[in-house]
């Protein structure tokens, strides 16, 4: 797996950092919350540990954020012992699975482990072929006529979400806050103005969407009307 590794504790960045690589992960550490969202946000990874006390950004924020652009991420926050309160707790929630440190390296390994096999499943959305295009979600490119066009992490993110919830309508107010991490009725235009974006890099005829299909009244769907 490509694993993300926040933490900003030196000696615990680059122990966790050779763990990984040892068990044969490509791994990327960095030491602080805003370079966590950079690096989560530029690049794909399939893993993100990420640390709950950090230094600029707070683990929690850069949760939420990654959260935000990449809803399948899964997401392994480290948490000091004794920081259990309620606020943390529901805090964790947020994430896919935490360790307490100090946590042992077989500890660590088995909860990547387990954290990793249930992405592949998740995550099973890399690519779409449709109507002679490829959508590589994995490398965020859309292929079609020899042409590249790039998506962006947020476009990622709708695709995925409406993949993963493929089985009913997803509303705009449900993408606006579990995508684009934000609440509020005036916003939700936003979300049909990314559509419509994501609509002309995807489909064919983004004035008859395949892909991206409009419920009236309801809000978006992965190909349901078909
Ligand atoms: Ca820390």
């Amino acid at each position: 797996m490509r694993i993300l590794v926040v933490e900003d504790e030196a000696s615990l960045r680059e122990g966790i950092r050779d763990l990984l690589h040892g068990d044969g992960h490509t791994v990327t550490a960095v030491g602080d919350g805003v370079a966590g969202v950079e690096a989560g946000l530029g690049e794909v990874f399939e893993l993100v540990v990420l640390d709950l006390m950090l230094p600029r950004l707070d683990g929690m924020e850069v949760c939420r954020r990654l959260r935000a652009a990449r809803p399948g991420m899964p997401i392994l926050m480290l948490t000091a012992r004794g920081s259990e309160d309620d606020k943390v707790r529901g805090l964790i929630e947020g994430a896919d699975d935490y360790v307490t440190k100090p946590f042992s390296a077989r500890e660590l390994l088995a909860r990547v482990r387990a954290l990793g096999r249930r992405a592949v499943s998740a995550e099973s959305l890399d690519e779409v072929q449709i109507d002679g295009a490829l959508i590589d979600l994995a490398r965020m490119v859309v292929m079609r006529d020899g042409d590249h066009v790039a998506l962006t992490p947020r476009e990622v993110g709708i695709l995925r979400w409406l993949y993963q919830h493929k089985d009913r309508v997803v509303s705009r107010a449900e993408l606006l806050e579990q995508v684009f991490g934000q609440r509020g009725d005036l916003q939700t235009r936003a979300v049909d103005m990314a559509i419509a974006v994501l609509r002309k890099k995807v489909e064919v005829d983004p004035a008859k969407p395949r892909l991206i299909v409009s419920v009236k009244g309801a809000g978006y769907a992965w190909k349901l009307a078909r």
